[in-house]
């Protein structure tokens, strides 16, 4: 198993950070994908990275974290993507949520991220929340630039929404929230989606799944996203692991 966005950076880790790490292959996770949201976790995701050889870094500048991008950032994780552990962008996007968020800003530092990923020939996993209606014409007028692979992250669109992403060959990633009971829409689309365009997250340390809603989540729970998915579609635990531990060698071409 692979969960492939954790945010093992938080400070709600730090008292266990080395233990949780040390069991992870007992957890049956082979790796772990930690994520950055900005300058000062990007860094840290990437000393994780190098540290411990089951964790790989993404990195990248999150929509409510945009005012902090700029020319000198950009450099800074142009140099990242250059590291062997180091293998997408992200988590970048368009986050409509709370009050005071700046439309065009927001879509100007993920394209400029986007052009990034693309000279980089790297990945990019996409955070997308309240702004469906923007981002589907943006990717669609940038699409040229999306050759090297898009991972939609914690999937909690329509599935309308999610037919014009699979025709745009894009992949998706549940988490906990598919386990939800009051996630009927979220559901349907996993049922839906291919199981060569899904891979599993936790997004840990939030979004816990059923039955630790609620409470801490943990890259070992990734295993109950598994099962849910394997409900949802009907086949077993055993397919669900071997496709989407596949998925995520396509998708991540770095990942040994
Ligand atoms: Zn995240």
């Amino acid at each position: 198993m692979v969960d492939t966005h954790a945010h093992l950076t938080e400070e709600v880790y730090d008292a266990d950070r080395e233990a949780m790490i040390a069991s992870l292959s007992c957890d049956g996770l082979k790796y772990v994908f930690t994520v950055g949201y900005d300058v000062e976790s990007s860094k840290k995701c990437v000393e994780l990275a190098e540290k411990y050889e089951n964790i790989y870094a993404i990195i990248g500048i999150h929509p409510e974290n945009c005012q902090e991008y700029n020319a000198s950032v950009r450099e800074q994780l142009k140099q990242w993507c250059t590291h062997p552990k180091v293998i997408a962008i992200g988590e970048i996007g368009l986050d409509y949520h709370y009050e005071g968020y700046d439309k065009e800003l927001q879509k100007k530092v993920l394209l400029d991220q986007i052009q990034l990923a693309y000279e980089m020939k790297m990945p990019i996993v996409i955070h997308l929340r309240d702004a469906v209606g923007d981002f589907v014409p943006f990717m669609q007028k940038h699409h040229n630039l999306l050759q090297y692979g898009v991972l939609l992250h914690c999937f909690s669109e329509s599935l309308e929404s999610y037919q014009i992403f699979e025709k745009m060959g894009f992949y998706v990633a549940f988490g906990g929230t598919v386990t939800f009971k009051n996630a009927p829409k979220v559901q349907k689309v996993a049922q839906y989606v291919p199981l060569d365009k899904l891979v599993l997250e936790t997004d840990c340390p939030y979004l816990a799944p059923t039955p630790y809603r609620g409470q801490i989540n943990y890259p070992k729970y990734v295993s109950l996203v598994a099962q849910k998915i394997a409900e949802l579609k009907q086949c077993s635990l055993q397919v669900v692991l071997e496709q989407t531990d596949q998925n995520v060698k396509k998708i991540f071409p770095k990942v040994k």
